[in-house]
């Protein structure tokens, strides 16, 4: 048998091998009976019964994502319950059913135009076709129409293959029992490739119709670092995946093969993933993304509880460090309470610190109170606190003397604080331009490549048209984070990054030849980037570098990575 190979978008950097196994939920329902045999009515009254039902699962489900996945992945199932309430949806079943139809065909019915409605926008609104489709499986079954097939139970060595998975069939994934997954549709930021990364799981998305041929029963190599499904694997490739999915945790700071130490750390939204990103060996937060503190609640969390959040991630770090970002929210980060204004081009307009500076500048202070008290706690390791989308030199030094005000009042008040480190993400080319003048106000820079990429190239992150455009091997990404650690050398600044970049194992020598002093990441890739920084030599990986700035294509970057990694 010939190995053949098919390509879509790898979501974690983590490769699998198993036996393929289709999964598919929508079974149909077969046609309506006769109008004429229909009480609307008694319709209505199951449609009622049945939200109610679907509203107590999602709940349930939420519980358990939420621990077993983290909050923050948790959150989607707070949309899934708004479209349960939603009037229009529910206007368009009860409409149905006065056509005649039973309640399980007019949910049916309703929820397909909604889906076909979403799957004709773009970027990341195409993705809540998927949570439509999770909503109205979930009714359909409560209706009495089809069984929920149980991918929680799944044979050992599984390769999940789908059109699609919504949310909660990723959600049942078992990563001690499923091997990795595969879909047709999806893109890197779809809930899928998201929950496959707080699993741990090889997955790959997006990888088109060709993926239907696939049979059922064959030998699969799933491989999440270059979206690669291979069907029929020979011999040595089963060999070196299987040899590579057990990557070694390690503790304590790595150094290049030449002894150049580099910092390894993890990203996080929320308490619970602390715990985690300690296990995989990260040595310590390079990005804590506090707005999810902020999410899925009636109002703000106060300054004690945000202190006791930090004081958490402090003390699970006791030698490390812990980057704090400030509020950033606005873009595609909506929080109901915080009325953000309807704007055309959100990523364009008031997110970040252009909202903490303005009409967020109490929640601003309470912040920075919050994270100047963790700061002088006893014990723990050393907090950094992070601004996101800074353009201008005069916002930094704005934040700046917000903090020394927090820290005047604190003083006047008597309660224990210190002034913790002071950076901002360079997101914005506007900051990779001014890299120079900023390192006069900063501790550190963090580069974050999700924003910088998509601002860069004026290519909208989650895009999937404009995806080769948005990616950060593109020449322009590499000039802009090159002139960014130049401007810091020779000063006392140091330089991190926190966007998808700094996760994916194939561009650890690029970075470390690049001058970057700390990775930060998702969770389950600090053991592979600990692994490559190890492996690394500066000398080597500086030429890399020089070889890359030097390129003037993408295909040319491209080419110098395959070269590296082979
Ligand atoms: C980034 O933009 O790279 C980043 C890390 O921030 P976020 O993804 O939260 O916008
Ligand atoms: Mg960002």
């Amino acid at each position: 048998m010939t190995e053949r190979r098919l390509s879509g978008v790898g979501a974690t950097p983590l490769s699998g091998v198993g036996t393929a196994v289709w999964y598919a939920p929508d079974a149909g329902l077969g046609p309506p009976p006769d109008p004429e045999t229909i009480d609307a009515d008694v319709e209505r009254e199951r449609f009622e019964t049945a939200r109610d039902a679907a509203r107590e699962e999602i709940r349930a489900e939420r519980e358990r994502t939420a621990a077993r996945l983290g909050e923050a992945e948790a959150e989607v199932f707070d949309a899934h319950v708004q479209f349960l309430d939603d009037p229009q949806i529910t206007e368009g079943v009860e409409a149905a059913i006065d056509d005649g139809l039973p309640a399980e065909h007019a949910v049916d019915r309703t929820f397909e135009q909604f889906i076909e409605q979403f799957e004709g926008m773009e970027g990341r609104v195409a993705e809540r076709a998927d949570d439509l489709r999770d909503v109205r499986g979930r009714l359909v079954r409560a209706l009495g129409g089809g069984e929920r097939a149980d991918l929680g139970s799944l044979p050992e060595g599984s390769v999940v293959l789908a059109e699609r998975l919504t949310p909660s069939d990723t959600a049942q994934l078992d990563p001690d029992r499923v091997a990795g997954f595969a879909t047709v549709t999806g893109g890197r930021t779809s809930h899928a490739a998201i929950f496959a990364r707080s699993l741990a799981l090889p997955a790959i998305v997006g990888v088109g119709t060709a993926l239907r041929a696939v049979a059922d029963g064959v030998d699969v190599v799933v491989d999440g670092r270059d979206g690669t499904l291979l069907i029929d694997p020979d011999e040595e490739t089963r060999r070196t995946t299987a040899g590579e999915e057990a990557v070694e945790v390690r503790g304590g700071t790595v150094e290049t093969a030449d002894g150049a130490p580099i910092e390894v750390a993890a990203n996080v939204g929320t308490e619970a993933d602390l715990a985690s990103a300690a296990e995989r060996g990260a040595d310590g937060i390079g990005l804590f993304r506090t707005e999810f503190l902020f999410l899925d609640r009636e109002s703000p969390p106060g300054e004690d509880e945000q202190y006791e959040t930090y004081r958490a991630a402090l003390e699970t770090f006791p030698d490390g460090r812990v980057v704090v970002r400030t509020l950033d929210v606005g873009g595609d980060k909506p929080v109901a309470y915080l009325e953000l204004p309807d704007e055309e081009n959100p990523f364009l307009g008031e997110r970040g610190i252009r909202r903490s500076l303005g009409p967020d500048a109490d929640l601003f202070e309470t912040q920075l109170r919050a994270l100047l008290r963790a700061a002088g706690a006893e014990a723990g390791g050393q907090l950094s606190v992070m601004l996101p989308l800074v353009a201008t030199v005069d916002e930094v030094r704005e934040a700046r003397e917000t903090m020394e005000s927090v820290a005047a009042d604190l003083e006047s008040e008597g309660v224990a604080y210190a002034l913790p480190e002071f950076g901002v993400m360079i997101e914005t080319p506007a900051t990779a331009f001014l890299a120079d003048a900023l390192v006069e106000h900063v501790d550190f820079f963090s580069i974050g490549t999700n924003d910088l990429v998509q601002y860069v190239m004026a290519a909208e992150r989650g895009n999937d048209r404009v995806a080769a455009l948005g990616d950060y091997r593109q020449p322009a990404v590499l000039r802009a984070i090159q002139t960014t650690v130049a401007a810091a050398q020779g000063t006392d600044v140091w330089v991190g990054m926190c966007g998808e970049m700094a996760g994916d194992p194939d561009v650890t020598e690029l970075l470390v030849g690049l001058g970057l002093d700390e990775l930060s990441m998702s969770a389950v890739a600090v053991p592979q980037v600990k692994r490559a920084v190890s492996e690394t030599t500066v000398s080597e990986a500086r030429e890399l570098a020089a070889r890359a700035l030097a390129a003037s294509t993408k295909r040319e970057v491209d080419c110098l990575l395959t070269e590296t990694t082979r």
